[in-house]
């Protein structure tokens, strides 16, 4: 039972204090200083009552002990962090409270103590609650910087960009330290602000996101979607073209985009050409553009079918499934309808799969997201572009 654990743990603490107390007093034959006082009898019968896993007695013995001195007071903080590791939220929360009720706290363990507290509102989802005392601590000398990241963390979690611009900033000020996640809450708000169809104020928000690489490519993604849809076809395939050149990987999220802007625009000509370019200087593109045109469903301009043709006719597996030499003595009908049959069963393999995933925890998405909701990283998530082909050749 993990209580039962839990404070046996906390049993270990309250050992090791005991003993250094022990040590102290039996220890002290013949020296200068006089003697500790006597150990708090409430706090072995505490310690016994633990060593008998009569665990539900020892706690509210801990929370009912009288006496809160230097000695007791680390056992009392080790007591709920063990309960709030251990997701015994409720214990936790009655262990630090009873701190707090204690009149002889000095300033620093008062900040300590609410500080614990705090966190254990944070896990068990009272964000306001949390969000109060930490906020409460950015004064405090020691704690200021803990509270205030602690605050970033409650407003990342509840999409609260302006505060977590605010939070940012002062954790700015106080570490001298230049943060670039501040990048990312300009673009949350800016991308918020162009679905809201406000494209002013999302133009405002960008400006405040290049202070950092970061912001600056995801800037541009945003930017170019702001063209696209202002209907500004000649800015959005600058933009696009150039994230495709800082990053090939995102080709499946920019291509289709590029498509339809080269289309819109009455270019779809210059883009076959542009295409064209690319592929002889650059072979290796064709296969990050095959999955792009296969994953999206795209057929047109007819290049990207071309180059589909050519990655599955040269691809390790698929051409053991597609006979070259067959294929290429069929009529032009069929070749399209073969083709045809061949791209839809991979995009169905290609749409199975998990499109993006964070390269610090794994976590997978169908989509692409900057911020990771398993591991909370930002920009953690890369784009997983190929197709899991060799089980249908095992
Ligand atoms: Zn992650």
């Amino acid at each position: 039972m993990p209580t039962e654990q839990t404070l046996l743990l906390a049993g270990l603490f309250v050992a090791l204090a005991a003993a250094g107390w022990a040590f102290a007093y039996f220890g002290w034959q013949g020296n200068e200083d006089p003697p500790p006082p006597p150990v708090n009898a409430d706090y072995l019968r505490g310690l016994n009552l633990v060593l008998n896993r009569q665990t539900d007695e020892a706690l509210e013995l801990f929370v009912r002990m009288a006496k809160v001195d230097d000695e007791t007071l680390e056992t009392h903080f080790a007591l709920g962090h063990l309960f709030r590791r251990r997701g015994e939220i409720d214990r936790a929360i009655r262990v630090h409270q009873n701190l707090l009720a204690r009149p002889n706290l000095n300033e620093s363990q008062r900040h300590q103590a609410l500080f614990a507290l705090a966190k254990d509102y944070l896990s068990a989802g009272l964000f306001d609650r949390a969000e109060k005392l930490f906020s409460d601590l950015r004064g405090s000398p020691t704690l200021a910087e803990s509270a205030l990241e602690s605050l970033v963390d409650i407003y990342e979690r509840e999409h609260d960009w302006h505060k977590a611009i605010e939070a940012h900033r002062a954790l700015e000020v106080l570490t001298g330290e230049k943060l670039s996640q501040v990048a990312h809450y300009y673009c949350e708000l800016a991308e918020k602000a162009r679905i809201g169809g406000d494209l002013d104020a999302a133009r405002q928000y960008l400006k405040n996101s290049v202070r950092s690489e970061t912001g600056a490519f995801r800037g541009k993604l945003i930017r170019a979607a702001i063209a696209q849809e202002d209907r500004d076809y000649a800015q959005a395939i600058r933009l696009y073209e150039q994230v495709l050149e800082t990053d090939r990987r995102l080709m499946a999220d920019v291509l289709p985009e590029l498509v339809a802007c080269y289309r819109d625009a009455g270019r779809e000509r210059e883009l076959e050409t542009r295409i064209r370019a690319m592929l002889e200087s650059d072979a290796d593109i064709r296969e990050p553009l095959a999955y792009a045109v296969i994953r999206n469903g795209l057929v047109s301009p007819p290049i990207l079918m071309e180059c589909v043709e050519e990655f599955v006719v040269t691809h390790d597996v698929l051409s053991r499934l597609v006979d070259a030499e067959r294929y290429a003595s069929l009529g032009e009908n069929e070749r399209a309808e073969t083709m045809a049959r061949v791209v839809d069963a991979l995009r169905k393999i290609a749409q199975s799969g998990v499109r993006y995933r964070c390269t610090i925890c794994g976590y997978g998405s169908q989509r692409l997201v900057w911020h990771c909701p398993s591991c909370k990283a930002w920009e953690s998530l890369r784009p997983v572009q190929t197709l899991q082909l060799d089980r249908l050749v095992a």
